[in-house]
């Protein structure tokens, strides 16, 4: 498998240190709101790349942290005046629900930042010890950025540089160095009002943001792990503070490869809430779009190319997944003659076989996408000319090469299970087909179609065979959300 490194600036082969354990860290939300389609972007990368390294059948190791206490957060907390866990608890909750409504698989660890404060108190202690941070006049305690000769080789951004020096926060005028970042912040009155205080031998306070996760990266994975993920806003400077407190607090080498995911944008634009494009995934199932569907368009485009999400692309995409339902029922119901050969196995070995190959090149979905329809595109045209059915072994391999893509790509049982149709919900729409047969037997051809549209309102399509009407649910979004 390859992989792109951020660090080495290339794709770089890709073997764990340890197999068949890979350990892998993915900055998590911050828990001051609701997670954005953005943030679900990167994180269903993270997904992703889970899914296929379990499928190489390694034992992967996940740890996805949540942000529960910087800035942003206490800031919520106070404004709302509520406590600081009162005040996370919720998006904590959201979070997991809306993970599990886009079908992730689930990460093997959720550490909160606020679990792990004394481990952290102890590793700013450390980097005290060892001169590579100072006390500042306030409590607060600084890493000295001049004290670690790697700083600035993962962004490039090292010296003196001017990116880093806005960043200057203008609480921290106590810093020696513009490039230094707290590791500690000493309290402020607004950290009280949050109930965002902890001891330290430096005084009363709480952790700064970089800390929190070289910190939850030691304690559950260790002192060098195979794999860092994050959007890449936080290649700088979030990930090379990350690699300065690390290598220096541990000796080792912190990451072996980084991986960073280019922002989503929307409507061709960046999102923000003041330009209306703002979308959190609560919203978009509220307007009747299909998770799987939203699921699909985020995942469609390689993590490292730009990816614009629109409406008419969920459209699309709910159109493709229904096409992938349909394929696989028609395959399923397809008659298999035991002497019949087609070939079909062969070619569904060989279109897994590049979808695979297509993942492990730096997870390029796209196109292992062009070899999931070439396996359709091949199979619908085989069957078509196929009146005396398939083989078994056909069959079988087909709707097993289905399944394995959708193992990695996770759309088809979610689409699935959003088109469940409940026994009583099944009675009623079976009533409604059957009084439109009886319309059309009568000859009653405006009842008929009337209940037909009353039909597709509800995303419910029938078709007409000769051995009676089928119908099946499409959960095409309603008109309205458009
Ligand atoms: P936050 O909750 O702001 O800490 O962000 C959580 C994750 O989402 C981080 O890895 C961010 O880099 C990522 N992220 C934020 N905005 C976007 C976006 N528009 N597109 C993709 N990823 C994003
Ligand atoms: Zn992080």
């Amino acid at each position: 498998m390859k992989l792109y490194d951020s660090l080495r600036r290339k794709a770089c082969r890709f073997e764990p240190i340890d197999p068949p354990r890979v350990t892998v860290y993915g900055c998590g939300p911050t828990v001051y709101d609701f997670a954005h389609i953005g943030n679900f972007r990167t994180f269903l990368v993270y997904d992703l790349l889970h899914r296929r390294l379990r499928q190489r059948g390694l034992d992967v190791q996940f740890v996805v942290n949540f942000t529960d206490v910087d800035d942003k957060t206490i800031e919520g907390a106070a404004a709302a005046g509520r406590l600081l866990d009162d005040h996370t608890a919720p998006f904590v909750d959201a979070f997991h629900k809306d993970a599990g409504t886009l079908g992730f698989l689930p990460f093997s660890d959720h550490p909160r930042a606020t679990d792990f404060i004394p481990a952290m108190v102890a590793f700013v202690e450390r980097l005290v010890a060892s001169g590579n941070a100072y006390l500042a006049a306030d409590g607060s305690v600084y890493y000295d950025v001049s004290s670690f000769g790697g700083y600035g080789r993962l962004s490039g951004k090292g010296g003196d540089d001017t990116a880093g020096r806005s960043r200057i926060d203008a609480d921290e005028y106590e810093k020696g160095d513009a490039r230094d970042f707290a590791l500690w912040k000493a309290r402020q009155p607004r950290d009280e009002l949050a109930g965002a205080v902890w001891d330290s031998p430096w005084g009363p306070g709480r952790p700064g943001w970089h800390l929190e996760c070289s910190v939850m990266v030691g304690e559950l994975l260790g002192d060098t792990i195979d794999i860092h993920l994050g959007g890449e806003d936080l290649l700088f400077p979030h990930h090379e503070n990350e690699i300065a407190q690390s290598e220096v607090a541990t000796g080792q080498p912190f990451v072996r490869f980084w991986l960073h995911v280019k922002h989503l944008k929307v409507d061709d634009r960046k999102m923000s809430k003041s330009l209306g494009n703002f979308h959190t995934l609560r919203e978009l199932l509220d307007e009747g779009y299909d998770p799987a569907a939203i699921r699909w368009v985020l995942l469609s485009a390689h993590y490292r190319a730009e990816l614009n999400f629109t409406k008419e692309g969920l459209d699309e995409a709910t159109a493709a997944i229904q096409r992938l339902l349909d394929f696989r029922q028609r395959v399923t119901d397809f008659a298999a003659a035991a002497d019949t050969e087609t070939g079909l196995a062969a070619r569904a070995g060989e279109q897994l076989g590049a979808f695979g190959e297509a993942l492990d090149s730096d997870l390029n979905v796209p196109r292992a996408l062009a070899a999931l329809w070439g396996l359709v595109r091949d199979v619908n045209a085989a069957l078509d000319r196929a009146p005396g059915g398939i083989g078994p072994d056909d069959r079988t391999s087909i709707l097993s090469a289905l399944s394995a893509m959708d193992d990695v790509l996770g759309v088809l049982d979610l689409a699935a299970e959003a088109r469940e149709v409940g026994a009583e919900e099944e009675d009623r729409i079976r009533k409604l087909v059957e009084a439109r047969e009886r319309a059309r037997g009568e000859r009653d051809f405006a009842t008929a179609d009337r209940l037909r549209d009353q039909l597709a309102a509800e995303g419910v399509v029938l078709e007409d065979t000769p051995a009676g009407t089928r119908w099946k649910r499409v959960h095409a979004a309603p008109a309205s959300a458009r």
